[in-house]
């Protein structure tokens, strides 16, 4: 452990003796807490805008009583706290903003020691999770038990449990298995005064409103969600693997409706537009669909069986075997990791947007996403150039499901490169707004959208601050996030 430099780190020490690792104070660990995933901060520091670490000290509480006992102090001294599960968020929501005021000290609290699964009733087939626990880990430990969890995000080797809670995040399976939103029975956590709260456990309930959805989502704002109850699943029986080349975008969607509203569901649906599949797989007649069953062997053989039945009598779509969709699955983690090296190259940008609406909205939001970002990089002095907006389709619901968009860019010579990457946000986010739809399906807000979000939610946006001042009197708990 190195030694604490800061007098606010000695007294923080002061606060828990017997803890040896509670608290640092370094430049180095600051630093490494002053900043997530969002691409704009990496923008920033590659081209020499190295700031000083926004955060003073980071905290590791053993339990959820050290915490409550640490949020307790820090309340009575007016200190900022920042929820923290792995820092793989990419909309800023886990640091302070770089505009934010700076008149309190402000201290990261990484949750990774609350790591353990307390309860599994393979009964009822529900799990308490605590919420610092890293994805992998906890799958890997249903598994041996044989259940799981069935989330699976493509950051699952860098993310929290209470990270996937607080954002609302999404897994690749997410079509059969739901959003993390739609596992949870009940959230137990710490409120910004330090008291416990313990949201009812039951399946349903009619006892309102929903005090699950208040905390679900809310971005380290609210609260620190310390463990959730949580459905889990016997491991898959039976795993089948499906792709086609479909004419057109359009006809994937329309056919991928009929399925979702007959009622079936895969686990893993993906359609990659004309872009995407293309540049990606090489395609150049069609878009690639690949689609996989799991669960008990009757039922997948039967969603095989019905799906195979419809798409032979869909002229437009082509059955291209079992190979493509178990390439996916081989590589399913890769593609996210490689983002850094683009990144790495002087004024390019990079990044994602993940949005969701109707079946009836969503090839127009795809086109209207797609133009704004074209138009957007042709309007700066000296020209951008969006190199690349590619588009996949990968979470569906009986009404809808989601796009998520890559986009990749140069912005102009004469233009800072972090300013011409908001050009591109606010012109994907009002083309967003314009089209009615979620600005985020599984990202969240954070920093990054908050001013979108404010404006998307008018008066609810003042409600929810409202509430935030009731539960946050003094405002310690991660201030500026979700706009609040
Ligand atoms: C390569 C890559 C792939 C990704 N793939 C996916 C994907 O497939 N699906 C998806 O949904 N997202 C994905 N993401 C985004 C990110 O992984 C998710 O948002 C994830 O849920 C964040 O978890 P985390 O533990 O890293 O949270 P952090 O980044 O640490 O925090 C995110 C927000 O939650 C708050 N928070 C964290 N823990 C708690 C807690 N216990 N209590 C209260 N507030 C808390 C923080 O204050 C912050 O506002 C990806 C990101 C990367 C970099």
């Amino acid at each position: 452990m190195k030694a604490l430099v800061s007098a606010l780190g000695n007294e923080i020490q002061s606060l828990f003796p017997e803890d040896s690792a509670f608290v640092a104070d370094d430049l180095y660990t600051r630093r490494v807490y002053s900043k997530d995933l969002m691409p704009r901060v990496h923008l920033e520091a590659r081209e020499g805008d190295l700031q000083e670490p926004s955060i003073d000290a980071v905290v590791w509480p053993a339990d959820s009583e050290k915490l409550a006992k640490f949020v307790r102090a820090a309340n009575e001294k007016g200190w900022e706290l920042y929820p923290y599960g792995a820092g793989s968020g990419v909309c800023g929501g886990a640091t302070p903003g770089r505009d934010q005021e700076r008149h309190r000290p402000r201290i990261s609290v990484d949750l990774k020691r609350l790591d353990k699964i307390e309860l599994l009733d393979e009964k009822s087939q529900i799990a308490k999770v605590q919420g610092g626990i890293i994805g992998q880990v906890l799958e890997e430990d249903l598994n041996q038990r044989g259940f799981t969890l069935g989330h699976f995000p493509s950051s699952i080797y860098c993310s929290s449990f209470g990270g996937y809670l607080a954002t609302r995040a999404a897994g690749q399976l997410s079509t059969y298995y739901g959003k993390i939103e739609d596992m949870v029975l009940a959230v137990e956590g710490v409120l910004p005064t330090g008291e416990f709260f313990t949201t009812p456990v039951a399946p349903r309930l009619a006892v309102g409103p929903d005090w699950n959805h208040l905390f679900l989502g809310s971005e380290g704002s609210l609260a620190f969600l310390t463990s959730a109850w949580v459905k889990v699943h016997k491991l898959a029986e039976n795993r089948r693997f499906l792709s086609f080349v479909v004419s057109s975008t359009e006809k994937a969607l329309e056919g991928v409706r009929q399925w979702m509203q007959e009622g079936l569901r895969p686990a893993v649906t993906r359609i990659y537009d004309e872009d995407e599949s293309r540049m990606l797989m090489g395609i150049k007649d069609g878009v690639k669909l690949v689609c996989i069953i799991e669960g008990e062997q009757t039922l997948t053989d039967f969603t095989a069986l019905r799906i195979n039945q419809l798409t032979m009598k869909w002229p437009d779509w082509k059955d291209t075997g079992e190979e493509p969709a178990q390439h996916w699955w081989a590589h399913r983690y890769d593609i996210s990791y490689n983002q850094q090296l683009i990144l790495s190259h002087r004024r390019m940008i990079l990044d994602t947007f993940e949005v969701s609406t109707s079946w009836a909205g969503l090839p127009s939001l795809h086109k209207h996403v797609k133009l704004a970002t074209e138009a957007v990089a042709k309007r700066f002095p000296g020209k951008g150039e969006m190199l690349l907006v590619i588009a996949h389709f990968s979470h569906f619901y009986h009404c809808g499901g989601n796009i998520y968009f890559t986009l990749c860019g140069r912005s102009p010579e004469d233009t800072p490169t972090p300013e011409f990457y908001d050009g591109v946000w606010d012109e994907l986010l009002k083309a967003c707004e314009a089209q009615g739809a979620a600005i985020s399906h599984h990202h969240g807000i954070g920093r990054l959208k908050a001013l979108a979000y404010r404006r998307q939610r008018g008066v609810l946006h003042d409600v929810l601050k409202s509430f935030k001042h009731e539960l946050d009197p003094k405002n310690i708990l991660n201030p500026g996030n979700l706009g609040l």
